[in-house]
């Protein structure tokens, strides 16, 4: 499946979702790097079930971000057609230090671990699967974060985000990739707070704590 396919699948999703943003004035927003040709922000969307982030500003941007990244995932897993879930992850995703963790944070939502690490560590696919999205699936809405989404099974995915662009993402749509194997390296890509891997999975539609998958 490419990743036109599922934006404008996406791109549907978010047309019919009336929340809107809360955009505060945080400067760190105007450090946020966004791409000259498309100054569209990204659309509010509807957060995915338990994903829900409330606040403003810098904080609510990420945790908006973040929720669509899970959605992504939901809506191309659904389509993989891989078979039932697995019930482990092989490795994480990289060696690092879990900088923050799944759960609330900052008055919203956190629907992922992230794994602090140098800039280039290599980021590894967590279990044998099929890529989904590999790439910057929201950058006609803005957001210049690569990502990279795997799917292990028809309601389960793992997802890699805020991927390094100057070592640009190994990994392809379509492609079978095992455990262990690099998709990517670490970087600091759309609205980041440092290079870090923002990792989650995503099991039956909704985001879900990745540490109880992983070794
Ligand atoms: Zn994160």
């Amino acid at each position: 499946m490419s990743v036109s396919i599922t934006r404008r699948r996406f791109a549907s999703l978010l047309a019919t979702s009336a929340v809107s943003l809360a955009c505060g004035l945080d400067p760190r927003q105007a450090q946020a790097p966004k791409p000259a040709s498309s100054p569209t922000p990204l659309p509010s969307i509807e957060p995915a079930t338990g994903d829900a982030s409330v606040g403003s500003g810098f904080d609510a941007e990420l945790h908006q971000r973040e929720a669509a990244y899970a959605q992504l995932a939901v809506s191309t897993v659904a389509g993989s057609q891989l078979g039932p879930f697995i019930q482990k992850l092989a490795n994480w995703p990289l060696a690092g230090r879990v900088s923050s963790p799944f759960g609330p944070r900052w008055g919203g939502f956190h629907n992922g671990v992230d794994v602090a690490a140098p800039l280039y560590t290599p980021v590894r696919a967590a279990a044998r699967g099929q890529v989904v999205v590999a790439g910057k699936p929201f950058l006609a809405y803005g957001d210049t974060a690569s990502i990279v989404i795997i799917a292990h099974g028809n309601s389960f995915a793992t997802l890699y985000a805020l991927l390094n662009d100057e070592r640009p993402v190994v990994a392809k749509v379509g492609e079978i990739v095992e455990a262990g194997q690099v998709i990517a390296f670490n970087g600091s890509t759309g609205w980041s707070t440092g290079p870090h891997v923002h990792f989650t999975t995503v099991l039956n539609a909704r985001a879900v704590d990745p540490t109880q998958f992983l070794p």
